[in-house]
């Protein structure tokens, strides 16, 4: 096999045992699972090798952006990105990210925008007269249930990757 990958920055050629990704040459053994998101006309895809613990998180669009072991390419690469899922089927771990967020917006959990992890740090930002509460803090990987608190959007920090944003209240 060997398939090209014209990503938007560098390529990614995938031959029989190995990997080559902008410079670096990577073993098919190194792999410890494959990332994806599919490109579409208005946003690119991206496609990250998990070998270290620094790729679990990229995991997003814009996580992907400086990590080493991703691209990110157009829509008309899809299908070369499918023969190449499709090769590793059942031999590396694949994880379709666009599920995982899926899953993480049902279930309302508050998550990293970019990372998409649950170990988030929040702050309420308004001062809650009722309840006479300043900047509750909320902490740690117990996936905050937004519906919980309505009232105030919530300043948040992952703490995983060290992504701030506000988290509004819907
Ligand atoms: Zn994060």
């Amino acid at each position: 096999m060997e398939i090209l990958v014209k990503g938007t920055i560098k390529k990614a050629i995938f031959t029989q045992n190995k990997v080559k990704i902008g410079k670096k040459e990577i073993p098919h053994e190194d792999i410890k699972e494959i990332k994806y998101q599919f490109g579409d006309w208005k946003q690119n895809g991206f496609l990250t090798l998990v070998i270290n613990d620094k790729d679990r998180l990229a995991n997003t669009l814009e996580g992907s952006i400086w990590n080493k072991h991703s691209i990110r390419f157009w829509f008309t690469q899809n299908d070369k990105v499918k023969a190449i899922l499709k090769y590793f089927d059942g031999k590396i771990a694949i994880t379709d990210v666009k599920l995982i967020k899926q899953h993480l917006q049902e279930s309302g959990t508050m998550y990293c925008p970019r990372c998409l992890s649950t170990n988030i740090n929040g702050k309420h930002k308004g001062y809650n007269t009722a309840k006479g509460t300043v900047g509750m803090l909320l902490m740690g990987r117990i996936g905050l249930m937004l519906g919980a608190t309505k009232a105030y959007d919530i300043k948040a920090r992952c703490n995983d990757c060290g992504r701030k944003w506000t988290e509004k209240q819907r």
